[in-house]
């Protein structure tokens, strides 16, 4: 099962869940402030697949980091623009 990431509007928190592809756009609740105004964000399992497919075309060097924006670690802020 993929692992998808979203954004809570609210209270600004970041958290991943679990959750079937068919589910991946459904609305879920913030596991901070339990309110529904989230939004999802990068899959890390598709950001994942493609490190490991194209990692010696990485932008960053294929040292992992966020292809988004450059920063050599994991980044939590792109892909919510
Ligand atoms: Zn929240």
């Amino acid at each position: 099962m993929p692992l998808y990431e979203y954004t809570c509007h609210d209270c600004h928190v970041t958290f991943d869940i679990l959750r079937p592809m068919s589910q991946a756009d459904a609305p879920i609740e913030c596991t901070h402030c339990h309110g529904s105004n989230t939004i999802r964000a990068i899959s890390l399992f598709a950001a994942h697949s493609l490190d490991e497919l194209g990692g010696t075309q990485s932008l960053s060097g294929g040292n992992g980091g966020c292809a988004t924006c450059g920063s050599p670690s994991s980044c939590s802020t792109c892909g919510i623009a």
